[in-house]
This record gives structure tokens, C-alpha cells and sequence, in this order.
């Protein structure tokens, strides 16, 4: 089993969408092992999406994640990494799929309500930079 980082975003937060993505993640079977609302610090924020910092859309991306709590999971599960990358649906909701999140609660690229870790590095740098040890179960 492997461990990936997913985050309901501000505008999740905000429209009221938590539980549902809660649901969604439980009912799939992922254990939640680490779960926080948490303002992410503009450091933080530009050191998460580090590899997107020579990007025109950068200083959005930082604003917009910035913009409000958001809810940091740390979530275990067989082939987690890439089925809850599934689970979200594509990056731009115009071609996220119906029943996936994207494709069900977004409609912007900017605003798209949910993250995943893309690789298995990528989910080692991100919950570290995330949670300290002693939050994840
Ligand atoms: P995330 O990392 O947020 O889970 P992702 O892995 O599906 O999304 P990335 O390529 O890592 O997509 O892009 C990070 C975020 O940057 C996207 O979620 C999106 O909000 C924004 N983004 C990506 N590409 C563009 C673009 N071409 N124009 C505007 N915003 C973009
Ligand atoms: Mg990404």
C-alpha cells in the first residue's frame, strides 16, 4: 500500500464541498492518515507548486491557494497515489469526466476544487511539507 497527499482547495472549502469529498475518499476504502484545516503561508504555497514557479499562471496559483483554508489529507491505500488522481479527474474540468470531483463540482482550470500528488516523490515531498510526523497515524 502507498501513501499520497490530496487537499480540498479553497474554493472546495468555501462552497461547502469537505464532506463530500470526505465521503467520496472512505467509501473508495483510502484510511485517512492525516487530516488538517490549515492556511497554508505563502512559503509554503510556493514551495508546493515549486515546479510550475517559471509559469505565467504562478502568481495566481499562489494567490488562489492562499485565498482561504484549505483541508490537507494524507490519505493510504493500494495504488493510492494514482487512483486518487482518478478519482479527481483530469486538471481542467472541461475534460474532467462526470463522477469524477472535477468533473462533477468545477468548472474553471484555476478553481478546481481538489489536488493529488502526481508520483510517488511528489507524495513524499508534499506530506512532508504538509505534516510533521507526529500528525500522520
Ligand atoms: P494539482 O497539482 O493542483 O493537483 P494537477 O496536478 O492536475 O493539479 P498541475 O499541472 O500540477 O495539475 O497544475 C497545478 C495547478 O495549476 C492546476 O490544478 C491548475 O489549477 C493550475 N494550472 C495548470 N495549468 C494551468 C494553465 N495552463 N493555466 C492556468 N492554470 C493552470
Ligand atoms: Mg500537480
Amino acid at each position: 500500500s502507498e501513501r499520497t497527499f490530496a487537499m480540498i482547495k479553497p474554493d472546495g472549502v468555501k462552497r461547502g464541498l469537505t464532506a463530500e469529498i470526505l465521503r467520496r475518499i472512505e467509501h473508495k476504502g483510502y484510511r485517512v492518515v492525516g487530516l488538517k484545516l490549515y492556511q497554508i503561508p505563502r512559503e509554503v504555497a510556493e514551495n508546493h507548486y515549486g515546479e510550475h514557479s517559471d509559469k505565467p499562471f504562478f502568481g495566481e496559483l499562489v494567490d488562489f491557494i492562499t485565498s482561504g483554508p484549505v483541508v490537507a489529507i494524507a490519505l493510504e491505500g493500494e495504488n493510492a497515489i494514482a487512483g486518487w488522481r482518478s478519482m479527481m479527474g483530469a486538471t481542467n474540468p472541461a475534460n474532467a469526466a462526470p463522477g469524477t470531483i472535477r468533473g462533477d463540482f468545477a468548472t474553471s482550470m484555476g478553481e478546481n476544487v481538489s489536488h493529488g500528488s502526481d508520483s510517488p516523490e511528489s507524495a513524499e515531498r508534499e506530506l512532508a511539507l504538509f505534516f510533521s510526523d507526529s500528525e500522520l497515524i
